[in-house]
């Protein structure tokens, strides 16, 4: 916090660094590279790992293997990436994850040679290349795989920096802009992330669509999450999406309606379809909307079996 304090008041601007899996990868294609980093890895508060308290400099690795995690996150920290970058991205890190789009996350000679975009536009004041004549938003697509399962078990994420500490629930972090992501102040950083007592209730699946299962993002993702009730009937239903948007996003109006008028393997069925038509992806990864759209439904079948099953 000091050094940040010392940088900001000279006027100086940084970037925090995790395991850097992310962050260094677009500081070697140029992208919006800050004068600084500040790295995150001496301080040991931030790894603290239980049931309910994830540190922000926790290992994916680390959370996908201890005894501790809920088993759906666990599944969902298991689908990133490789072992190698698992061992050393973080869980901070994966929350805060840039957003990406395929005009961006080049080389800065390709960049170059088609002008620039919006994101990265070196002072030219380039335009998106994905809906055009708006040059306000990125609609870079949000492409990290903890934040849907987080948000189905209804995380608290923790913030702090020089002018005090704030906590929020996961869902008001992300903000509706590839570029400015979330509510992140400057010289603020993630400390942790809470799951409120009773997780262990919760059951569910996360179903991921990517183009290389070793060690792609996800093109689309969604967790669902239920507490059983009686008769086989879900109490309790939360779906959540990621791969689509700038944000992940809380599907609360589907999943009421869903539970309002629960009918097996009927509700799953309108519930995946209205899961499809709330998302919105533009054509800025490497499969088309329509298809990320329609495996969306695919993707919430897949992971609502245990619950028509059961
Ligand atoms: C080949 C490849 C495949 C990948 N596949 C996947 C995938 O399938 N799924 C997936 O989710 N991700 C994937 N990733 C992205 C990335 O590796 C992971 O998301 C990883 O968890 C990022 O964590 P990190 O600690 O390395 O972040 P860093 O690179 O260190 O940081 C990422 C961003 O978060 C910010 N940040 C980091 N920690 C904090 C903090 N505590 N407070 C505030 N800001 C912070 C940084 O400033 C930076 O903007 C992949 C990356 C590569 C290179
Ligand atoms: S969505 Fe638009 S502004 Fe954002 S990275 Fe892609 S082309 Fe650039």
């Amino acid at each position: 916090m000091e050094i940040s304090s010392e940088l900001s008041e000279s006027g100086e601007d940084f970037d925090w660094v995790a395991g850097g899996t992310d962050l260094l990868p677009n500081y070697k294609w140029h992208i919006n590279v800050k004068r600084n980093v500040i790295s995150l890895s001496s301080i040991s508060e931030l790894t603290k790992l239980s049931g309910n308290h994830i540190g922000s400099m926790v290992r994916i690795h680390k959370l996908a293997s201890d005894q501790s995690t809920h088993p759906v996150l666990a599944k969902a920290a298991k689908s990133i990436a490789s072992v190698l970058i698992r061992r050393s991205g973080t869980v901070g890190g994966n929350i805060c994850l840039d957003t990406r789009c395929f005009w961006i996350n080049q080389s800065e000679t390709w960049r170059e040679s088609i002008d620039w975009c919006h994101k990265c536009d070196c002072g030219t004041e380039a335009d998106c290349r994905v809906i055009p004549n708006q040059n306000t938003l990125c609609v870079a697509t949000y492409q990290a795989d903890l934040a849907p399962v987080l948000l189905c078990l209804d995380a608290e994420i923790h913030l702090a920096s020089p002018r005090g500490n704030r906590s929020m629930p996961l869902n008001d972090f992300f903000q509706l802009d590839g570029m400015t992501r979330n509510v992140l102040k400057e010289g603020e950083m993630v400390t942790h992330v809470t799951i409120p007592d009773g997780s262990e209730d919760w059951c569910g699946d996360y179903q991921k669509l990517s183009q290389r299962d070793s060690w792609d993002f996800p093109e689309a993702g969604v967790a669902v999450l239920w507490k059983c009730g009686q008769d086989g009937r879900p109490a309790d239903l939360r779906v959540a999406t990621t791969g689509l948007e700038s944000v992940p996003s809380l599907h609360i109006e589907q999943s009421e309606n869903a539970l309002s008028d629960w009918n097996g393997e009927d509700s799953v069925d309108e519930l995946a379809e209205s899961i499809r038509k709330a998302v919105k992806p533009v054509q800025n990864t490497w499969f088309s909307p329509p298809y990320r759209r329609k495996m969306v439904k695919v993707l919430t079948k897949r992971a609502c079996r245990d619950l028509v099953v059961s």
